[in-house]
């Protein structure tokens, strides 16, 4: 009897040294590369407004920065070259504005290296490398979407297309751009992609998607076409569309 009560008080003690030591658990970090450079946008203004309004949103992500190629919108961001670039990663961001790159090797090697590794891509990484040569065609494949160029700048109307998704739940049903946006014309679809939000470009009569997901042979990729102007990263709505892309690219 003696032994018994012995181990029963034991086994409170332990119970009770745990429950004191056990600090509520850390999330595991959210390792997120993001690659931003390129012509045409303001990355280096846009860069600490997205790295803050994300690490604010989605406190485990752990951010490297690569920055290059300002202004120099055919330029090859170096690590993209390397063997197993995203292998170290979680998610890779891409702020990019690589629209006048053309080498197709160049292009069909990073989706290669990319698979396995989710992505979100924020409005000119979608043009980025649209015109590679011969064929853009597993950038296109990647991104869900062909989309070669973009309506005049002006303000115009996103609706959301999916307000009980998780990503757009936050989203407004109707939101009027607070700055100018540049509405990317889609041309084709490359893929099985989820629309989430959708404009109305008043050049080409037709609706355009602005936000959607997909899933690439078990990649996630996330991706939105606005996000011309530095005021965008400046807006609630916008950061938090951009933080639930995160975590459903990441599936946290
Ligand atoms: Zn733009």
């Amino acid at each position: 009897m003696g032994h018994f009560y012995t181990a029963i008080k034991l086994l409170l003690g332990l119970c009770l040294l745990t429950a004191c030591a056990g600090q509520p658990a850390q999330p595991d970090p959210i390792r997120v590369l993001l690659v931003t450079g390129g012509g045409w946008h303001d990355y280096q203004a846009q860069e600490p407004l997205l790295t803050e309004g994300l690490s604010a949103r989605v406190p485990e992500i752990e951010c490297t920065v690569v920055h290059e190629g300002n202004q120099q919108a055919d330029h090859r961001v170096t690590i993209f070259e390397k063997e197993g670039w995203a292998a170290d990663y979680d998610l890779i961001v891409h702020n990019t504005g690589f629209g006048l790159l053309t080498g197709g090797d160049f292009v069909e090697r990073l989706v290669q290296q990319h698979k396995g590794t989710p992505a979100v891509l924020i409005h000119s990484a979608v043009h980025s490398y649209r015109r590679a040569k011969p064929s853009a065609e597993p950038w296109f494949r990647f991104s869900g979407v062909q989309s070669m160029w973009h309506e005049e700048e002006r303000t115009f109307t996103v609706e959301n297309v999916a307000p009980s998704d998780a990503i757009m739940k936050s989203f407004p049903l109707r939101w009027e751009t607070p700055v100018t946006e540049e509405l990317y014309v889609v041309e084709k679809l490359w893929g099985d992609i989820t629309p989430l939000a959708q404009a109305y470009g008043v050049e080409t009569e037709a609706f355009h998607p602005v936000v959607w997901k997909h899933d690439v042979n078990g990649t996630r990729v996330f991706a939105t076409t606005l996000g011309h102007n530095v005021g965008m990263f400046e807006q609630d709505v916008y950061l938090d569309l951009l933080a639930n892309g995160v975590r459903w690219a990441v599936n946290r």
